[in-house]
């Protein structure tokens, strides 16, 4: 069916969820984290960044929060840019876990390649394959940039989150020399952890995270720069990455209400891409259970239920003034 959306009824569908939601007090910080569990649990921001460039913010859309697992898409991203997308099956693979984020079981069941790059194992792995192999600085100069080249901005490292996080990360030390164990790490496994640990410590606000949705949603072109980041041909790659696990256990679910593929990660920011229209970012620090962000879930179904949207319905969507 062909379906015409405007662009003020976008506006309003976000202008109620951050009302109806903003007030909500589920979910709780991530402490496992100890830098996570002290940030202030009712900032709440929306951004929704259009084909065209046009940005919807609301609330604490600017504010600086821990990228987290989000992080893992932009990897992922990085290693198709210079892998090519056969290579990172065969490196990864590109399979749900249906398990937690950080599980070792995961690993233990598939031992022969790590599952997806939007797990902790696989994301960790992937930065193994970060070129140029071997050198720490030159990799993370290239993760970041990559981030730069998504978000239209660069993003700053939460020296005080990375510190934190650095000195709690039992379980992902031993995620990184399980997989040298099944030869799935490219790289040094200390440093590859490092890697992946300090890209989760980077600070990104909603509108940076929208903006990189819209630019997977825009076949690589980002539409605030207007640079080509990546080829086209990778789009439906990534998002079906993020469609397959982006809610870990819960992404069933999520994809079967909200219709949209998203990554989340605990510091509070989701991250939705909607192929040909938006990018959408959430952010709320109280999680769920399995790691979640409650407030940005919420906000994000209201307004693709509102709007009447899902990638599964195949209407052709048009954007109007
Ligand atoms: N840095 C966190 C970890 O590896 C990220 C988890 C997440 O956001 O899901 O434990």
């Amino acid at each position: 069916m062909d379906k015409k959306i405007s662009v003020s009824q976008i506006k309003e569908a976000a202008r109620e969820a951050y009302e109806m939601f903003k007030t909500n007090t589920d979910g709780k910080n991530a402490d496992y984290i100890p830098y996570l569990a002290n940030i202030d649990k009712n900032l709440f921001g929306i951004s929704i960044c259009l084909m065209d460039g046009t940005l919807i913010q609301l609330g604490d859309s600017e504010y600086r929060f821990g990228i987290e697992s989000v992080s893992k898409v932009h990897t992922a991203i990085l290693a198709l840019r210079q892998y090519g997308a056969e290579k990172l099956l065969q490196m990864i693979g590109a399979d749900a876990t249906g398990l937690p984020f950080n599980s070792i079981m995961a690993i233990l069941l598939e031992k022969d390649h790590p599952s997806t790059p939007l797990v902790n194992a696989g994301a960790i792995t992937a930065d193994s394959m970060v070129q140029p192999i071997g050198d720490s600085a030159k990799k993370w100069d290239a993760i970041v940039a990559n981030i730069t080249d998504l978000c239209g901005s660069a993003p700053q490292l939460i020296d005080e989150l990375y510190k934190s996080e650095s000195a709690t990360n039992f379980n992902n030390r031993s995620i990184a020399w399980l997989l040298k164990n099944y030869n799935r790490i490219y790289d040094d496994p200390d440093m590859s952890l490092d890697l992946y640990t300090r890209q989760c410590s980077l600070g990104i606000t909603a509108t940076q995270l929208s903006v990189c949705g819209a630019t997977i949603a825009n076949d690589g072109l980002n539409p605030v720069s207007k640079k080509q980041i990546f080829d086209g041909s990778l789009s439906p790659k990534i998002t079906s990455l993020i469609a397959t696990v982006g809610f870990y256990e819960h992404t069933g679910d999520w994809l079967y209400t909200s219709g949209i593929p998203a990554k989340t990660g605990v510091g509070g920011g989701v991250m939705g891409v909607m192929p040909g229209l938006f990018g959408i970012s959430a952010f709320a620090p109280p999680i769920d259970s399995a790691g979640n962000s409650v407030k940005a879930q919420l906000a994000i179904k209201y307004i693709m239920n509102k709007l009447g949207l899902s990638i599964f319905n195949g209407d052709r969507v048009t954007i109007t003034e």
